[in-house]
Formats: C-alpha cells, structure tokens, sequence
C-alpha cells in the first residue's frame, strides 16, 4: 500500500510503497499518555521501506515489556509520528493518527488490553493479549 502521512503542522512528513507487519492498538500506559487517548494505534513497517523527514524528537524510555522504545514526535506541534521498539528492531511503527488516510489502519491485535479505560473500550472483535508483543510471540512468526 501507499502510506503518507504526516505531523499537525506539517513539518514532519512520511512515505512508503509497502505493507504493513502488524497492525496493533496498545493500551499501555505510556501508549496512553503520548496519544491523548485511551491507546495508541500503530502501524510496524520494514525499516527503511518508510521514509521519514528528519528532525523528529525522540524519546527514548523503557517500555513495560522491558524493551527499550523510542518515540518519535514533531517538536513543533507535538505530533506523534513513529517508534521503535529494541523487541522487534526491524520494523518502525508508524502512528495510525497521523496517516493522511486514516482508513488504511485495519488493527489485528489490540495489546496490554486489560489496561484499556472504559471510556475507550477494545472493540470487540478485535481479538486481546494482556501484554506485550515481542520478537518471540509465536502468532507474529
Ligand atoms: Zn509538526
Ligand atoms: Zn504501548
């Protein structure tokens, strides 16, 4: 598929001609706070089949599933545009949130799915995994 997309203020761009990995929602606590609802929608790509302007800041932290991750965000508007997880350090995971064309995000997983509010319920036929998803989950190989 054809993926474009990009930050609020226009500074941060993506591209690819490429399909996606995986397709997940996360409800992890970090997910949450840095996407300004109950969870993050994210997209995994082949690294460097996606290309990306730079000047993106990232944030680096210690995910729960004890991988390290990068978040990156546009440093102008605040945008979420893509991370990195060490677990799976083939694939960048582009935001949902910023596609131009938020239909081409079909989620398959939705992960840590028992930390989901009430307020932003895991849709029910989206099938749920109570942690992370790492380079060992038998279901991604
Ligand atoms: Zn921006
Ligand atoms: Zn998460």
């Amino acid at each position: 598929m054809c993926v474009t997309g990009g930050c609020l203020c226009g500074a941060i761009r993506f591209e690819g001609d490429a399909e996606p990995q995986f397709q997940v929602t996360c409800y992890c606590t970090d997910c949450r706070r840095t996407s300004g609802a109950g969870h993050a929608a994210m997209m995994g790509f082949i690294d460097g089949a996606i290309h990306v302007t730079r000047g993106a800041r990232e944030f680096a932290s210690k995910a729960d599933s004890g991988n390290d991750i990068v978040r990156a965000f546009c440093p102008t508007c605040g945008s979420g545009i893509y991370s990195r997880t060490a677990g799976m350090p083939h694939l960048i995971f582009l935001r949902a949130s910023a596609l131009d064309d938020p239909a081409l995000f079909a989620p398959q997983l939705a992960v840590w799915a028992d930390r989901a509010p009430a307020w932003d319920a895991v849709p029910a036929p989206l099938p749920k995994r109570r942690s992370a998803i790492n380079r060992g989950s038998a279901q991604w190989r």
